[in-house]
């Protein structure tokens, strides 16, 4: 299976959106990120169209930049008129920086420093959605001494969790995210909140899960935070007007996923949110989510030139990449599944049961296991599918290996859009 936009052309090579990988490979140098453009703006068209139509006034989808954080990719959210949610200083500054309007911006974290609170009250963002009562008071303070009142959010644990195939409805105070509505402390939290005097509550937020191929866990959860709206009205006389279910949506790694369109996830959210606003009188909210994976995940493509191939008779054949862990550490952190390709073949005799190695110094450096690939010779450039969310993000200087490049393809043209390290960018910082 191939994600969107891929295909191989007539020479028996992958070609991205038009490109031909092996000829970007030659231009660019590997290991390196391939990203299609048309298909990142296409999933923030169809949330941001769906959300218009079908929520309140005033709701927008929010792009989870943890997923991939660069200043190009901010500066498209601002073009296709998403919001974005950052979780550091660092995410902040780079949106900033891309002239992301701060105002549309929601500011996430568990332990967000005080200099990141003066940051983001003094720069303007949206919405910082606050995740327990220290950070709470301080952010009060600060509001106070910058003079404005700063409209947040509350990071709430509805009771729910989900990962890709299953869901579960209890257990889960035990997370180091936000107030759980089950033993009071989230109702404590929001008559705390609505005391502060330069603070204006106006959101709760939940995030599930992620990798979730099931709209279920997205019903359930907006069911119990409309509820929770409710109590809060019966318990201070005072309504929350934003309700926000965070990110989730997954995306397809290899032939076993089956994600949801973005439509078919968002219409029953729709309903459910209709349906129970008028079952309990909740005037209906303005609605937000944050997804991340589901916008770049499939649009992201990573290419390897294949250094050695190392047969080990009856056990398994590893062929090491020049790349690994330092560019995609999530089949070593938590052996996520991907699909890798031979991008240089077409066609040949097929060789099973693979090990792709990095070329980083653990053993557990490994890109994927179990693979199969047409005829892999020493040269050939792999490719590596749905590389686009949670890889460039999490990459690493480890072995002082230098993070690769990353360029967006549209329409059959190429640009860069990070440039690849050098070994001068390894020293910046040592003294
Ligand atoms: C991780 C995260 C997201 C994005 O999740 P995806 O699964 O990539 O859609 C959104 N909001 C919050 C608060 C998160 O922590």
């Amino acid at each position: 299976m191939l994600t969107p936009g891929l295909t191989f052309n007539e020479k028996g090579h992958l070609s991205v959106e038009g490109c031909d990988a092996t000829e970007l490979a030659a231009k660019y140098g590997t290991p390196l990120y391939v990203m299609n453009e048309s298909l990142i703006r296409n999933n923030c068209r169809r949330y941001t169209a769906f959300i218009k139509d079908n929520f309140k006034n005033g709701s927008f989808p929010c792009y989870a930049s943890k997923a991939l954080s660069c200043l190009e990719i901010y500066r498209i959210m601002a073009e296709e008129q998403m919001g974005v949610d950052v979780v550091s200083g660092g995410e902040l500054y780079t949106a900033l920086t891309a002239e992301f309007p701060a105002n549309r911006i929601f500011f996430h974290g568990n332990n967000k420093t005080p200099d990141e609170l003066k940051m983001a009250v003094e720069c303007g963002v949206g919405r910082i959605i606050v995740d327990n009562l220290t950070e709470l008071h301080l952010l009060d303070e600060i509001a106070a001494e910058a003079g404005v009142i700063q409209k947040i959010g509350l990071r709430i644990k509805p009771g729910i969790e989900a990962h890709t195939h299953d869901y579960i409805r209890t257990g889960q105070i035990d997370s180091k995210f936000g107030f759980s509505i089950e033993n009071g402390e989230a109702l404590e939290a929001v008559k705390e909140a609505f005391e502060c005097e330069n603070l204006e509550l106006c959101q709760l937020h939940c995030h599930i899960g992620s990798q979730i191929f099931d709209t279920q866990p997205f019903t359930d959860a907006a069911k119990v935070m409309l509820q929770f709206f409710d109590v809060i009205h019966k318990e201070t006389g005072k309504w929350i007007t934003e309700l926000n279910l965070g990110g989730g949506l997954g995306a397809s790694y290899t032939d076993s996923d089956s994600p949801l369109e973005i439509e078919e996830y968002l219409t029953p959210v729709a309903e459910a949110i209709k349906s129970t606003c008028e079952e309990l009188g909740v005037p209906e909210p303005e609605f937000h989510i944050e997804p991340g994976r589901s916008i770049v995940g499939e649009a992201g493509t990573t290419l390897y030139t294949l250094g050695n191939i190392k047969e080990i008779k009856d056990i398994r054949t590893y062929i090491s990449v020049d790349g690994g862990m330092s560019d995609n550490i999530r089949y070593a952190l938590y052996q996520a599944e991907y699909t890798v390709l031979n991008a240089s073949k077409a066609q040949g005799n097929v060789v099973d049961n693979i090990t792709i190695a990095g070329k980083c110094c653990e053993s557990g450096d490994l890109i994927q296991e179990g693979v199969s690939l047409i005829d892999p010779q020493v040269g050939d450039i792999l490719a590596v599918l749905t590389t686009g969310a949670y890889n460039y993000s999490m990459a690493s200087n480890y072995n002082r290996i230098l993070r690769p490049a990353m360029i967006m393809v549209k329409d059959g043209n190429s640009r860069v859009i990070i440039q690849r390290e050098s070994y001068n960018d390894l020293l910046n910082n040592d003294i």
